[in-house]
């Protein structure tokens, strides 16, 4: 753990989200912590970056820890803070109000968050918890969050790794993504003035494959999948490749 000094903490929910004060909490164990992260919520906007306009840092604190809240999307904040902080050895993100699991990973700001950290080969992590409408207990999960962090910090290779945080966790168990049922849905309504309007919803599925995410948090145990930037399907473009004659260059 010695390697591990400075430490980027963002968020997608907003700088004053009860779960950054306790992920920023723990990582003040590891090493040095600064919290950059979004003045308001920014849940969903997934990997969008501000760029049509200016960004500007407002100084805050989170009980005596040094923080900033920024007029921008998350991965603008990690962004800034890797700019203004040398040499940053991990960036943490969340702890969402809500899992990031399944196609989640594709929407979410807190995964985004890391993934800004990753393309500045930054190591990173995404910490994600159930939502709940009564205040989240996150002491129960401070031992899960300190065993996280070390195992990844363990494993050099690992260059983003997404975490999903049950709120009563028993064990931890690593996941691949659960992408095989879509649970966006588009839902219809009128308004007191009788115009059209629409919800983007979601319903969660009820079947579960195991040894993924959304079966691990089911199962009451922390999820950690390890997350690559290269999207390219490495199956279709073999297969591509052998069946279809490339147009030679030059
Ligand atoms: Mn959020």
């Amino acid at each position: 753990m010695e390697t591990v000094v400075r430490i980027l903490v963002s968020n997608d929910d907003g700088v004053f989200s009860p779960g950054i004060k306790a992920l920023a909490q723990v990582a003040s164990e590891f090493g040095q912590v600064r919290v950059v992260a979004p003045d308001v919520e920014q849940s969903a906007m997934s990997h969008a970056i501000t760029v049509r306009r200016p960004l500007h840092y407002t100084k805050t604190n989170i009980d005596g820890l040094e923080a900033y809240r920024v007029d921008g999307t998350p991965a603008d904040c990690v962004a800034l803070g890797a700019f203004h902080w040398d040499e940053v050895d991990l960036v943490l993100s969340g702890i969402n109000l809500g899992y990031n699991i399944g196609h989640n990973i594709w929407h979410s700001g807190t995964v985004a968050a890391a993934k800004q950290a990753a393309f500045l080969r930054i190591p990173a992590i995404a910490f994600s918890a159930p939502y709940s409408d009564e205040p989240v207990d996150y002491e129960v999960m401070r031992p899960y969050l300190r065993q996280v962090i070390e195992t990844f910090v363990a494993e050099p290779d690992m260059l983003l790794l997404n975490v999903n945080v049950p709120a009563r966790p028993r064990g931890i168990v690593w996941t691949r993504q659960s992408v095989r049922h879509y649970e966006g849905y588009v839902v219809a309504g009128e308004d007191p003035l009788g115009r059209m309007h629409y919800w983007f919803a979601e319903e969660p599925t009820e079947e579960v494959e195991e040894g993924t995410d959304r079966w691990a948090v089911e199962q009451g145990l922390v999820s950690l999948t390890p997350i690559r930037l290269d999207l390219t399907d490495d199956v279709l473009l073999q297969r591509a490749r052998a069946e279809t004659a490339e147009t030679p260059v030059g």
